[in-house]
Parts: C-alpha cells; sequence; structure tokens
C-alpha cells in the first residue's frame, strides 16, 4: 500500500478496506471543500506558521518526554511517559482544535460544532473558539453531560454553547450523530471532530494534526537515550487520535511494537465493553467503514465503560487496518485494572491520569519487556476531570 502523508492511506480515504466516505448526499459539497481546504493548507508555510507558533506558546509543546524511574523499576524496564496531560486545557485534544480552527477561519467559517464524550473535545474546541472569537456549538450526550461536570462548566464559561443529547444511551455515539445532524443543516459551518473517526478526510487529518506526537517523541528521545526511536509506544484507543499522533511517525518502522490499549469495561465478554477490535464486526459508523459494536442486523451495541473518552462503539479505521494487518498490537484493559493502574501512576510518580490515559498504563501489567527496553506511554491527560470516578471507586473500596 501506498503511504500518503506517511499514512497507509489512498486517495479515497481508504486504509486497506477502512475507512472511505459513507455519507448522506446533503453533504458531499462540504466535504468536498473541507478535504480541497485541507490539501491546500496542509502544506502551507503560514499555515503552519501560525500553528506551530500556537503550539509552543498557548498550547506550551514540546510536551515533555518523562523518565518515570519509580515506574520503570516497578515493570524492571524504562518507562517514559509522554506529558500530554501537560498541555493548555490537560490533554492531547487542543492540538487538532487549533490546527482545524485555523483551517475553518482560513475557509471563512464563523460558526464552529463539535461533539465531545469526556469534554476534552469540547473544551479543547471551546477554548480556541473564544481565542479566535468564533461562535461554538458542542454536542454532549446526557449521561457524559452528568458525568463531567467540570467541563460542562468550563465550556460554558468560555462561551459555548453545550447541547445535552437525550437519546440512544446518551453518550458521543449520540452527540456525534447530533453533530452531523447540524452541520448537514447549517453547511456554513464547520465541524471540527475530535478523533480520527468520520468520513474522509477526517481520519487523516486529525491524525496528521497529531502527529506532532511522534514527531517530538523522535527529538527527545534522541537526546535521552541516544537512539531517536522507542521499543514499544502504548496508547489508548476511543477513536484513535492520541495513538494516531503516538504511532504516526513510527508506522514504518517495523522495529518498534506500537500497542493499542481498548477498554474492556467489565470485560469483553459481558456485553459491558467498549473494545471494538474484539466485540465488533465490519461495518459503518459516523461515516466510515471499520470495525463496529453491532448486532447480527447492523444495529449499533452502547457500548460501556468506565471512562468516558473511550465509550464509543468504533474505531478510527486507520486503526482497524493497522491491527487487522498485525502491525499493533490490541490489549483490552478493563475498568478495574484502569482504576488500579491509574492508582499506582499517582502513588509512585505523583501524576493523576486521566481515566482514558489510565487504560494505556493498564496495559503495562499486560505485556512483557526485556530491562533495557524503551518504552513510551502516551498520557493523554490529567484526571482533574474524573477526580469524581476515582473518589467514588476508592471511597467505597475502603468503606
Ligand atoms: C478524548 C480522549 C481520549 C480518547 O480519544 P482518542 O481520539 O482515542 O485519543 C483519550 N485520552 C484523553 C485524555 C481524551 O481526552
Amino acid at each position: 500500500m501506498r503511504f500518503h502523508h506517511d499514512l497507509p492511506v489512498d486517495d479515497a480515504g481508504y486504509y486497506g478496506r477502512f475507512g472511505g466516505a459513507y455519507i448522506p448526499e446533503i453533504l458531499h459539497g462540504n466535504i468536498e471543500r473541507l478535504t480541497e481546504a485541507y490539501y491546500r493548507y496542509i502544506d502551507d508555510e503560514e499555515f503552519n506558521a501560525e500553528f506551530r507558533g500556537l503550539l509552543r506558546d498557548y498550547v506550551g509543546r514540546p510536551s515533555p518526554l518523562y523518565k518515570a524511574e519509580r515506574l520503570s523499576a516497578r515493570y524492571h524496564t524504562n518507562i517514559y511517559l509522554k506529558r500530554e496531560d501537560l498541555n493548555h486545557t490537560g490533554a492531547h485534544k487542543i492540538n487538532n482544535a487549533i490546527a482545524s480552527v485555523l483551517l475553518a477561519k482560513r475557509m471563512g467559517k464563523r460558526r464552529i460544532i463539535a461533539e465531545t464524550g469526556a469534554g476534552q473535545h469540547g473544551v479543547a474546541t471551546a477554548t480556541v473558539c473564544a481565542l479566535m472569537g468564533l461562535e461554538c456549538v458542542v454536542y454532549m450526550g446526557a449521561t457524559d453531560v452528568a458525568r463531567q461536570q467540570p467541563n460542562v462548566e468550563r465550556m460554558k464559561m468560555l462561551g459555548a454553547r453545550v447541547v445535552p443529547v437525550s437519546s440512544g444511551n446518551m453518550t458521543l455515539k449520540d452527540a456525534t450523530n447530533e453533530a452531523i445532524r447540524d452541520w448537514c443543516c447549517n453547511p456554513d459551518s464547520f465541524y471540527v471532530i475530535g478523533s480520527t473517526v468520520g468520513p474522509h478526510p477526517y481520519p487523516e487529518m486529525v491524525a496528521r494534526f497529531q502527529s506532532v506526537i511522534s514527531e517530538e517523541m523522535i527529538s527527545q528521545l534522541g537526546e535521552q537515550t541516544g537512539r531517536g526511536y522507542p521499543d514499544c509506544v502504548i496508547a489508548c484507543v476511543g477513536g484513535g487520535s492520541n495513538a494516531a499522533g503516538a504511532f504516526y511517525h513510527f508506522i514504518d518502522n517495523q522495529a518498534v511494537r506500537l500497542v493499542a490499549a481498548e477498554a474492556a469495561g467489565l470485560g469483553v465478554d459481558t456485553g459491558m465493553t467498549a473494545a471494538t477490535m474484539q466485540a465488533g464486526s465490519e461495518g459503518i459508523i459516523h461515516g466510515a467503514r471499520t470495525m463496529v459494536m453491532q448486532t447480527a442486523d447492523g444495529q449499533i451495541v452502547e457500548p460501556y465503560s468506565v471512562s468516558a473518552g473511550l465509550d464509543y462503539p468504533g474505531i478510527g479505521p486507520l486503526h482497524a487496518f493497522l491491527a487487522s494487518t498485525g502491525r499493533t498490537e490490541m490489549v483490552a484493559v478493563t475498568d478495574r485494572q484502569a482504576l488500579d493502574a491509574a492508582l499506582t501512576l499517582t502513588r509512585l510518580e505523583g501524576i493523576i491520569p486521566a481515566l482514558e490515559s489510565a487504560h494505556a498504563l493498564g496495559a503495562l501489567d499486560l505485556l512483557e519487556f526485556a530491562p533495557d527496553d524503551v518504552v513510551v506511554v502516551n498520557l493523554s491527560g490529567r484526571g482533574d476531570k474524573d477526580m469524581h470516578t476515582y473518589m467514588k471507586y476508592f471511597d467505597n473500596e475502603k468503606a
């Protein structure tokens, strides 16, 4: 397969048999104009200078690559944390939000639509809209509005309108449906998708905007270890954007083991899971052919994870492809394993991770490493938004 912008994707947005753009007629014009603008600006010097300038001075990049000594000792290997949790707004989502809104501005758009699960993408998009003086509407499942209250309040203070969605199990899938519906009715708006999902060119575009993560790893590993690539990169996967960014520059380097951690929920065989690669089958969701959790007749099965950011019944087509070819190893990490891993990191390193990132940390228990391996865990976000959930679990256990 030909590599297009370093990704195994063809001109129609296919990663092997996954991807493409399965969209209603009414969205064709929108997608066409977006694709045109994306390819026009992605190599534009002025666009990239503005993007890079904001990443540095507004987000605080490069995010540190931190050697976690006590965690390394626990696992008898060398563990480095890519600190996306230290970005402005507390997660990797801001990288994509900035580039997407810069693109929207160049397309002359004044109104931005976004969907959000845990609220991190909503907060990132609302933040950039405040910065650039644009109107912002964020769709969020009513279940997530309740369990991610601090992020809802942040979005409101930033001036965004948060629209609770009460269809389905009222989480990310349902919010995405509503955002797409809005875009159909308002073609003059720009839809900022928060992950490597949706119709082409979104998965490619979002992966590209997040690729700064592995770009920085290369130079940071070079400085710290004398070798510009690790033995292993581990990232959690909801739709797949932090993993895509962390894997991006290593996909073609077979010396690097790539591990993607899905949310197993209560267990992949319990029916209460969000581990799409294990519990899903091929289908179409939100405009892309990919792996989907669905019934035999194609109805979406409601996913479950303790982590709102991983509670999605699909997976980006890039990851479906990389897993199906064996390039990535998929592991499924349960709620319990993620919660334990979060507490372990907190007590060994003084870092409270996002519940999503805790799934990547939980994968450490499921893998084996050599003592001189260099392992990078992408710490996609910080845990402030999850304190309520953490306290609920850890308090119950003390009682
Ligand atoms: C949104 C989110 C995720 C999951 O989304 P991906 O697109 O799979 O990266 C993971 N971690 C954090 C902190 C998030 O906010």
